[in-house]
């Protein structure tokens, strides 16, 4: 198997002294050029290759082999998504050559601290930066400082020839501590010790199973399936946890530290390629006992995976939607019946898809119904802003400046949420009504102030704020129209200008470590105001944080696809869930134009059982997931015409039979994206029919032309 989109594995002859075994990687020929290969199965019974075509593979690679359940799981995932396999494996293979890599680092010389030598060594911003990287003691290779400290390699050969930096082997294998799963935890409440007894005993008894962990924000869920890592580690076994966001969990990692006196391995896409090595490394060794990560981290080798556990299940950023089309959440499901472990699926807010699988019986289910510590649920309230309208031209209403100004004025944190990037979501020539649109995408330009520029979210296209306007050439005539936090952050600024006030936006809060020190900033209470995007309503645990302001509530719900209406409850929950999370009791405000919409009724009545019931009630009988089937169809050629063809053709051969339902096409909402022309088709199908032979045969209807191209997304989650 190649790391291409080829349909399958190729043939190649065995040479005279070596004896390749499936799972080996290999060396071989293609074309003309050499490639890394996996051995996937012995030859099968179809025709073989004809003797004087095979070429011969070029080596084995000494490497430890692709093992056997990881080649089940891709063949699975690829059969599944409908992706080429080698796409697949693409995934699974991104380490595994053991290039030699630096054996030589850096770390500070022993004379040398934060400011240098006093008097002798001049030290420029950027050097300060490389020595403040190198505080932590672990030495670092010249291209982990080029990228970690933004400096350019001619500065760390600067420093080390100043003498302020001493170079120093790197340890061949970063040994990761072992978890103790006896280290002194916190005691657990009756809810909690029981929910991990039986957790502990779904690990114990080594056999595939599902539960889902739910109760209310704040209710110590993570402390519960850290038991079940636990046992995992108790058992000599490993244990897998995948978080949505894994640069957002910083407050996670120091949970996980605290319980078992040491740091998991953590594993994502923005690691050196070293520490990617030895991690993988360490896991393939059963040496990494514990491993948090994103969705990658499903492909690691783990010789003898104990448990895996989803974190926030139902986030949709486990949906990948680029290359293989995957969701996380369900493959880890896979993963875990494959090597015969739990899976432990943890969310207060469960997808209705969880939510379905619990009543047919197929998963289990652990309830924890109140917040740890007998801290309440926040008081959720509705603004109308109708009736309590902002002042012309702003977007907080008098109701929220006045609960923002309590409580800053009682020494508690207030926040406001927003998820919306950027200034002003659509910038409008106020003379001729031209409005400022994305060349490339059906998608207006977001105005970034502090950048001084207009940007697509969509295709990161961006241009230079214009004076004046481009149609009608106007000057002074272009106005921001709608709020982005930066906006937020300017209302916020005049109102409450002695507020400590803090952006959370993965805009301004690149990368793991800015996210980590705004974290620390609120815990320790140097910060009144926060102004976030969804990143504020992750899992944090705030706990002088007593006011959520939830600026415009009924932005989910324009989209209006599927799941609008449960993914706003979700995640309007989820930042509801950061007030009150201690002692002093929470308030959220929900700014909306609709407060008698379902789903406000619902975050207000705090009863989201009731709303995912109505959910159910409302997708049952059409069949919608999770009581049917999707796949979306995904058409896109270089011109309107060609997309209308290739949609047309695939309109006219559409399956028919009974239970199985075409709907399509139809322009895209992005209907042009990246300058490509875009229609999609939707297949229904009733649960107890797979839509997977049905694609396969339609898609086998149609011939391609040139520049056109069908994405295949099965379980779509979203549908531009
Ligand atoms: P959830 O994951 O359900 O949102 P958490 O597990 O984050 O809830 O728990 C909320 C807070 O309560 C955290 O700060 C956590 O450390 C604390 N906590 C939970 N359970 C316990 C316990 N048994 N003893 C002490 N602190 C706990
Ligand atoms: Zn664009």
């Amino acid at each position: 198997m190649l790391p291409f989109p080829f349909p399958g594995p190729f043939d190649y002859r065995v040479p005279e002294g070596l004896v390749p075994v499936p799972g080996d990687i290999v060396l071989v020929p293609l074309n003309s050029r050499e490639e890394v290969g996996v051995v996937w199965d012995a030859p099968g019974d179809d025709k073989p290759v004809p003797e004087h075509r095979l070429r011969s593979i070029i080596a084995v690679i000494d490497t430890p082999p692709m093992r056997e359940d990881i080649r089940r799981l891709i063949d699975w995932i690829a059969a599944y998504t409908l992706s080429p396999p080698g796409e697949v494996m693409r995934m699974a293979l991104r380490v595994p050559r053991q290039e030699p890599g630096p054996t030589m680092g850096w770390r500070r010389d022993a004379s040398t601290d934060e400011d240098g030598q006093p008097g002798k060594i001049r030290l420029t911003d950027a050097r300060r930066r490389v020595l403040s990287r190198l505080a932590a003691g672990e030495p670092r290779t010249t291209a982990e400082l080029v990228k970690e400290a933004e400096v350019s390699a001619a500065v760390i050969r600067g420093m080390a020839d100043a003498g302020l930096l001493t170079a120093t082997p790197l340890p061949a294998a970063t040994a990761f501590r072992p978890p103790d799963p006896d280290h002194p935890g916190p005691s657990l409440s009756a809810d909690q010790a029981s929910a991990a007894a039986t957790l502990r005993e779904a690990v114990a008894s080594r056999t595939f199973s599902v539960t889902l962990l739910d109760g209310v924000t704040g209710s110590g869920k993570t402390e519960v399936y850290l038991e079940a890592i636990a046992q995992a580690v108790r058992e000599g076994r490993q244990a897998l946890v995948l978080l949505p966001e894994i640069a957002l969990s910083s407050q996670w990692l120091s949970r996980f530290e605290r319980r078992f006196g040491a740091a998991p391995a953590v594993w994502h896409s923005d690691l050196t390629s070293r520490v990617r090595r030895v991690t993988w490394r360490a896991v393939a060794d059963g040496k990494a006992p514990v491993v948090v990560g994103a969705r990658s981290a499903l492909f690691l080798p783990f010789p003898d995976l104990g448990c895996v556990v989803v974190d926030e299940e139902h986030e949709t950023a486990f949906k990948q939607e680029e290359g293989t089309v995957y969701h996380a959440r369900d493959m880890a499901v896979v993963r875990a019946r494959f090597c015969a472990a739990p899976a432990i699926l943890v969310s207060a807010t469960p997808s209705l898809e969880t939510v379905a699988n619990v009543e047919a019986g197929r998963y289990g289910h652990l309830h924890l119904p109140t917040r740890h510590g007998g801290a309440v649920m926040p008081q959720i309230e509705a603004i109308d802003l109708r009736e309590d309208a902002p002042e012309r031209g702003h977007f907080l209403a008098p109701r929220l400046i006045a609960a923002i100004r309590d409580t800053i004025g009682r020494g508690e944190q207030a926040m406001l949420f927003l998820n919306r990037r950027g200034y002003a979501p659509l910038t409008l020539c106020r003379r001729c009504g031209h409005r400022m649109q994305c060349p490339n995408c059906t998608a207006w330009l977001v105005e970034h102030r502090a950048r001084r520029e207009l940007r697509c979210h969509h295709c990161g296209h961006t241009v230079p704020i214009p004076e004046k306007c481009p149609a009608c050439e106007a000057v002074n005539s272009l106005a921001a129209v709608g709020p982005g936090v930066e906006r937020i952050t300017e209302e916020a600024g005049k109102l409450f200008p002695d507020a400590r006030r803090l952006v959370m936006a993965s805009d301004t809060m690149p990368g793991p470590h800015a996210a980590a020190e705004a974290a620390r900033a609120i815990e320790a209470r140097e910060v009144d105001l926060i102004i976030g995007t969804q990143i504020v309503a992750k899992g944090w645990h705030f706990p002088h944080l007593t006011l959520v302001g939830v600026v415009d509530a009924d932005l989910g719900l324009a989209g209006g696809d599927l799941r609008a209406a449960e993914r706003t409850v979700q995640l309007l929950h989820q930042v509801a869930g950061r007030a009150g999370r201690a002692e002093a009791p929470g308030l959220v405000l929900l700014q909306t134009f609709s407060p008698e919409h379902p789903v406000m009724q619902a975050l207000v009545l705090g009863d989201l059982e009731a709303f995912m019931a109505s959910e159910a009630a409302i997708r049952r009988p059409g069949h919608w997931p999770p009581y049917g089937r999707l796949a979306a169809l995904i058409v896109s050629a270089d011109t309107a015409g060609a997309a209308d063809v290739l949609a047309r053709d695939l309109g006219q051969t559409a399956p028919h039979a009974e239970g199985v339902t075409v709907l399509g096409p139809a322009p895209a909402p992005l209907a042009i994206l990246r300058g490509r022309h875009r229609r999609r088709l939707l297949l229904k199908t009733r649960r107890d029919i797979a839509v997977q032979p049905i694609l396969r045969e339609w898609l086998g209807r149609v011939s391609v032309a040139r520049g056109g191209r069908v994405d295949v997304d099965v379980d779509p989650v979203s549908f531009l």
